[in-house]
């Protein structure tokens, strides 16, 4: 293996983390959506970094105003995923030096905006002349001991749910998408959820890293996912063509195709869930439930949030197996969701 491209993300991490140092009062490192530290008599400390980069998560057309309140809203989601309350952040700053310094004011206004509202104080960083404008954001958080919620702590059984609607994100969400810091404050506090992650790379990747760090398996039951409007907007001006996605799923379900009457209309509802399985970027929350808790927890969140919850399926004993149910019959569905490197 000669390249990143060959070797992928996740064998990447696993190599790099190899190689570096923890120390005990670490509760939560590397491979875990943040890093949870001992922070003081009270509180465990949440670290999260993230990195934005022009051309690649924003465009040189992209509102400034959007472009810095994504970079921190992504650091915001990972923190809202874990429960935890954002306190402090820096931001690294790489801009050219033809940049134009009242985008990069409306970028940080922005960026403002966003902290302002969750009394999060901006508290230095570093600036650097590079190639492109790029953005990396650091934020400390915190949450009382033990009680950050993590990829860990899902249970044979369990209900998971999803907050939100699903894909379609680069039709504008991916830029003015809300974190649900109240959402996951809530869900920790009331010690509702088991295990929790923020949908970056897509349902399917994000699902599967609970999967694998809880050592279990899971049935989603494709027919309830709550697939967002703009995917079929989408789908009505992609074409034919619908998404890498959705090529690789059709290559490897021999299901499609058999009744010429109802191919168009399975075709499209098929893309419409390669999409909300893969698109990423969603920033919505994935976190699962005890059974016993779960039709409580629909109630009590009814009565605070207007956010839309959805239960997708369940969690199994048969790891780190990942069933896509429709309608109670399997698919097959080996697309993965956005991995970097490839
Ligand atoms: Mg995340």
């Amino acid at each position: 293996v000669k390249t990143l491209h060959q070797l992928g993300e996740r064998t990447l991490i696993c190599r790099l983390a190899r190689l570096l140092p923890t120390r005990a009062d670490v509760r939560a490192g590397i491979g875990h959506d943040v890093a949870v530290v001992a922070g003081d008599h009270t509180h465990d400390l949440l670290l999260k970094s993230d990195a934005l980069i022009e051309n690649l998560h924003f465009l040189s057309q992209t509102p400034p105003r959007q472009i810095g309140h994504k970079a921190l809203a992504r650091v915001l989601s990972d923190l809202a995923a874990a429960g935890g309350e954002p306190l402090w952040v820096l931001i690294n700053l790489v801009a050219p030096h033809s940049e134009n310094p009242k985008r990069l004011c409306a970028i940080y206004r922005g960026l403002a905006s966003l902290a302002r509202r969750h009394r999060i104080a901006v508290v230095g960083g570093d600036t650097t002349e590079g190639p492109t404008l790029e953005l990396h954001v650091f934020a400390v958080g915190r949450a009382p001991h033990n009680t950050t919620l993590l990829r860990t702590g899902a249970r044979a059984s369990d209900v998971i749910f999803v907050t939100g609607t699903l894909g379609g994100s680069l039709r504008g969400k991916h830029l003015r998408f809300a974190p649900r810091l109240a959402e996951g404050h809530w869900l920790r506090a009331g010690r509702w959820a088991t295990a929790a992650i923020d949908i970056s790379d897509g349902l399917a990747t994000d699902l599967a890293h609970i999967l694998e760090m809880s050592g279990v398996g899971a049935e989603v039951q494709t027919e309830k996912l709550p697939i967002a409007a703009a995917v079929f907007q989408g789908l009505e001006t992609e074409g034919p063509d619908f998404s890498k996605a959705w090529k690789s799923w059709a290559r490897s379900s021999p299901r499609l195709g058999k009744n010429p009457v109802t191919f168009p209309k399975v075709r499209k509802q098929q893309a419409a869930l390669a999409h909300a399985l893969c698109d990423g970027e969603d920033f919505e929350l994935l976190f699962t439930v005890p059974r016993r808790k779960a039709a409580a927890l629909a109630k009590a969140w009814r009565k605070i949030f207007r956010t839309r919850l959805t239960p997708i399926g369940v969690i199994t004993k048969q790891k780190p197996k990942l069933v896509w149910l429709a309608n109670g019959q399997p698919l097959k569905f080996r697309g993965a969701g956005f991995e970097h490197f490839r």
